[in-house]
């Protein structure tokens, strides 16, 4: 089996190998991010290491690096096609020699690829789990150096989570195939279930484990009670003019249902879904990608590889089924560190629905225990009056002070109020009727509205009936949305969404237990305006001839872009545009000096930009 050299001697700044020249000269970045060069040094080093970062803290380079400063071809498993194309196009824009060997190849193209190998003259080798354990890709490899396996996506070797792979567990045989050669596993996923399955399953028990905290600083997170949803969707947006963004659905028809009323608001919008002509929806993912200022309405099929930096906002029109789903989702706003917002909009319907989903599917009974656990975990984030930072962060086990200043709870503290005797006569509602029905009717019995219903069950005639009316209808709903995420009751989804008495339920009625809750918003589409801490644009840092010089140059990358058909973001990120636009660079020593420049493109671009910069002087 080959195996790489290892670069033992140590790196001199003048060393063109040593990774911050690599860094510099590649990428055109001036320093390591966070924990990224220690990653870099181990396995430079010839370690193994497992990276475990949230999205947008640079994985990528985490591998990239090591493979241009080591002897040899980096090769990178990544499961999904479309990612693999994106970074590949991305590398080839920073002169990095790289290559993707997957299904989607020509004859030709495979060739092309299989010559460059053994020639020598790849950097980068992207596969698919699939391949790179079959005999074919030993014999493809044959003598050529390999510098690193970099295993992307490793959460897929682990069936806890929802991306489960079974190609992933037979690459823990590299470790026996290509002994010395250095193996990485990199994801987004925290938890430590998954890490162990990692670190077992792909033998990577002598890695060194890199963890670094899964706050995303630059998301500001909003839930808002649902009310109008169309209409807090679109103040929702108003925020957002210029910018691309998700919104994701539970259901395909609302997908489509939302995609259309957008556009008729005058709100470019595209649909995405599994069950789209296969066709219609790569053209709407690639059109998302390449295009700014596109809103992309979408069930959670739709985002998982999507690497596209400048996403500036997500927003949930459904609940999602748990923390987890949540934070993943909403992560893919912001990777670039610009500022970014995410939003939701959700109501009891949600419980409902999810649980009903829970509770229908064919999983077994412990299964959905932990689904409806995980339901619940989410429900009391909704409802927390905290930060909700704080309680995402503290799902996953990281302290995190709160008052992050950067969450709607923080911006617009909620107010409490001592919900005690308003629990009291919301159990009692459900208990006097049999633990039956579901909130509309409880809500009616409390507020004393004689219905048909009402007065069929004989509810009309119980003490509860009418014992609510001093507060509004609307108070009840979230008395009632608190009492379930703070597990005093329960849905009962066989019963079609009735609520159920849980057992902690009998300290409150015995006055043992005092309930806090949170007091609805007054005005709840306003209250979310100017919630925001920093409007979510790269825009927001300028103004006035800045804001002119960067829509130029907005336009000039998207000229060019479209000349090699590629997204706007690989030609240069909004962060380097932000740069051009303040610091004006007037010549190609001072466009070198900023971050996102480096050698490459410096040749390519540089005087298309310098162009536009010096035409607005
Ligand atoms: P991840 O894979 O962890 O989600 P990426 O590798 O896609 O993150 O990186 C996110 C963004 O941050 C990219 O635009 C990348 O170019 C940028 N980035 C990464 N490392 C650095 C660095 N050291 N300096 C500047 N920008 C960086
Ligand atoms: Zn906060």
């Amino acid at each position: 089996m080959p195996q790489s050299s290892h670069r033992i001697e140590p790196f001199f700044d003048d060393d063109p190998h040593s990774p911050l020249a690599v860094l510099k000269r590649v990428y055109g970045y001036t320093a390591f991010r966070g924990r990224q060069a220690e990653v870099v040094d181990q396995v430079v080093s010839g370690g193994n290491a497992v990276v475990l970062f949230p999205t947008g803290a640079g994985k990528s380079l985490c591998f990239q690096v090591p493979a241009l400063c080591r002897d040899g071809v980096g090769i990178v498993v990544s499961p999904l096609i479309a990612l693999m194309r994106d970074q590949v196009e991305a590398l080839k824009q920073l002169g990095v020699r790289a290559a993707a060997l997957n299904s989607s190849l020509s004859r030709e193209e495979f060739m092309e690829v299989r010559r460059a190998l053994s020639a020598g003259e790849l950097d980068l080798l992207y596969v698919t789990p699939e391949r790179v354990s079959t005999p074919g890709f030993r014999d493809m490899i044959g003598n050529a150096r390999i510098a690193l396996f970099a295993i992307d996506e490793a959460h897929c070797v682990s069936q806890w989570g929802h991306d489960f792979r079974p190609e992933y567990r037979e690459l823990g045989k590299l470790a026996d195939d290509y002994p010395g050669v250095p193996r990485m596993a990199l994801t987004a996923t925290a938890d430590p279930h998954t890490r162990d399955d990692i670190i077992e399953r792909l033998n990577l028990a002598s890695a060194k484990v890199f963890t670094t905290s899964f706050d995303r600083p630059n998301i500001a997170y909003e839930i808002v009670e649902r009310d109008q949803p169309r209409q807090q969707l679109l103040q929702f947006l108003s925020r957002h003019k210029g910018a691309s963004g998700i919104v994701y659905c539970l259901s395909r028809a609302k997908v489509e249902e939302t995609a259309e009323w957008l556009n008729g608001q005058g709100i470019r919008a595209l649909a995405y879904h599994a069950g789209m002509d296969r066709e219609v929806r790569d053209a709407n993912q690639d059109a998302f990608l390449k295009e700014e200022n596109l809103c992309l309405v979408a069930t959670v099929a739709f985002g998982m590889g999507i690497d596209k930096p400048n996403v500036r906002y997500v927003a949930h029109l459904d609940l999602p089924g748990s923390v987890e789903a949540y934070y993943q989702e909403t992560g893919r706003a912001g990777r670039d560190g610009l500022p970014s917002e995410v939003w939701m909009a959700y109501g009891m319907a949600d419980v409902i629905q999810r649980g009903r989903m829970i509770d229908g599917g064919n999983s077994a009974i412990e299964i959905k225990r932990v689904e409806r656990a995980k339901l619940n975990a989410l429900l009391a984030i909704c409802e927390t009056p905290g930060c909700r930072r704080q309680a995402i962060l503290a799902h996953f086990g990281e302290p995190h002070p709160g008052h992050c200043g950067n969450c709607d709870t923080c911006l617009k503290p909620v107010e409490t109020w001592d919900g005690t005797d308003a629990a009291i006569k919301a159990l009692a509602a459900i208990y006097r009727t049999g633990e039956r029905f579901g909130a509309g009717h409880l809500i009616d019995v409390l507020m004393g509205n004689e219905n048909e219903k009402t007065t069929r069950f004989g509810h009309v005639d119980m003490p509860v009936f009418g014992a609510g009316k001093d507060v509004p209808a609307k108070t009840w709903q979230s008395v009632y949305r608190q009492l379930l995420a703070a597990g005093l009751v329960s849905v009962d989804h066989e019963a079609f969404g009735a609520l159920k008495l849980e057992p902690d339920a009998r300290a409150v009625f015995k006055r043992e237990r005092q309930v806090l809750f949170r007091k609805d918003r007054p005005t709840r589409g306003k209250a979310s305006k100017g919630s925001s801490a920093r409007a979510a644009t790269a825009k927001a840092a300028l103004e006035g001839r800045d804001m002119e010089l960067f829509e130029a140059l907005r336009a000039a990358r998207m000229e060019i872009a479209k000349g090699l058909s590629v997204p706007p973001y690989v030609v240069f990120p909004d962060t380097t545009l932000v740069a051009f636009a303040t610091e004006r660079p007037t010549d190609r020593d001072a466009l070198l000096g900023i971050s996102g420049v480096g050698q490459s493109k410096l040749e390519r671009f540089g005087d298309d930009f310098l162009a536009v910069i010096r035409a607005h002087e």
